[in-house]
């Protein structure tokens, strides 16, 4: 059992960031207004995230880290299934399985903390803890009992980058959330509450901001809302593509396309614009759980999509060139 744990929970848990993006998931889901997160060497020494959400209560401690799913696990032929249908309600367990890892929560009506302590999956027993209302989950040592997968992390530095990464999209999603992100005890970002825009400008840049055409369009029950790059915006800082599906980012060739030829149909030449877009829709439209990390999605009616996401933009970049000759 054991072992399916550590194999499934490579498969979820490739790497530091992406125990950070089921942690910060973990917290946004627990309703959290502040969230404050720690690493130090690229995150495989330490994933610290402390919210200040509705938190867990005492007795439910060891159950947020036991594989809910244990049971459809029968065998390890059956891991590629698992791997199709997600991995929910297995996050937290598969990060506890290939590290040691500390959970100390106190919801707001508790009278004090309790803390849980697993290390390589076996969980001690639940004690009592000095923490404020909301949760602490603290991911020691990733791999230390899988040096197999351990060899396939890179650098501190690669590492690290990916859990900035993903810590930026994250806060990028949700304005509304004070974020803090701190490596190896220095603040990388502070980010107070804030609007669409500011969180935006902090994010990709006020020179972004600045110059960008803010979009918001709705249409049978799809919405397209965000920024976009002005026709004059010659270069992007860095790499700045982000492309939101209900509040989860992802890297979709559909809007990928549609975004290239709108700027192409209007600009006449081809280029990488930049973009920080939130796409909405029926969830019932799209399929999250293609691959276990979910940074690819599928629409059910793709066509559609990329014809309101080529429209809403084309008139966003058009407006601003009209009675221009193209160039
Ligand atoms: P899932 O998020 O899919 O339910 P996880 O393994 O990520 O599964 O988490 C297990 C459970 O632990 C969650 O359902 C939640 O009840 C609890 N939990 C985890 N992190 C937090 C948190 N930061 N605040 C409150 N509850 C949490
Ligand atoms: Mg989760």
């Amino acid at each position: 059992d054991h072992l399916v744990n550590q194999i499934a929970a490579g498969e979820v848990v490739e790497r530091p960031a992406s125990a950070l993006k089921e942690m910060l998931e973990n917290s946004l889901d627990a309703a959290a207004s502040k969230i404050t997160v720690d690493l130090a060497q690229g995150g495989i020494k330490l994933i610290r995230v402390t919210d200040n959400g509705n938190g867990i209560a005492a007795d439910d401690l060891p159950l947020a880290l036991d594989r809910h799913a244990t049971s459809k696990i029968a065998s390890l032929d059956d891991l590629e299934s698992v791997s199709t249908l997600g991995f929910r309600g297995e996050g937290l367990a598969s990060v506890a399985s290939v590290s040691r890892l500390t959970l100390t929560s106190r919801p707001h009506d508790a009278e004090h903390a309790h803390q849980i302590i697993a290390i390589d999956g076996t969980l001690h027993p639940v004690e009592p803890a000095a923490h404020p209302a909301g949760t602490s989950v603290e991911v020691v040592d990733l791999y230390f009992n899988t040096p197999a997968r351990r060899k396939f992390l890179k650098s501190d530095n690669t590492e690290y980058a990916h859990c900035a990464a993903t810590f930026e999209r994250i806060a990028l999603a949700h304005p509304q959330v004070e974020f803090t992100l701190r490596h190896n005890g220095k603040v990388v970002w502070r980010l107070p509450q804030q609007t669409v825009a500011e969180r935006v400008g902090a994010l990709l840049g006020k020179d972004f901001v600045e110059a960008a055409l803010p979009l918001d369009t709705q249409a049978a029950g799809l919405g397209l809302t965000g920024f976009v790059a002005s026709p004059t915006y010659s270069k992007a800082s860095r790499d700045a593509q982000y492309f939101f599906v209900n509040g989860r980012f992802v890297r979709d060739k559909t809007a990928q396309h549609a975004l290239r030829q709108a700027y192409r149909d209007v600009l006449h030449h081809e280029r990488h614009p930049a973009y920080a877009l939130f796409f909405t829709l029926d969830p019932a439209g799209v399929d999250v759980n293609v691959h276990p990390t979910k940074i690819e999605v599928r629409f059910r009616e793709s066509q559609a999509i990329h014809q309101f996401l080529f429209h809403s933009v084309h008139r966003a970049l058009a407006g601003t060139t009209a009675g221009a000759s193209p160039a």
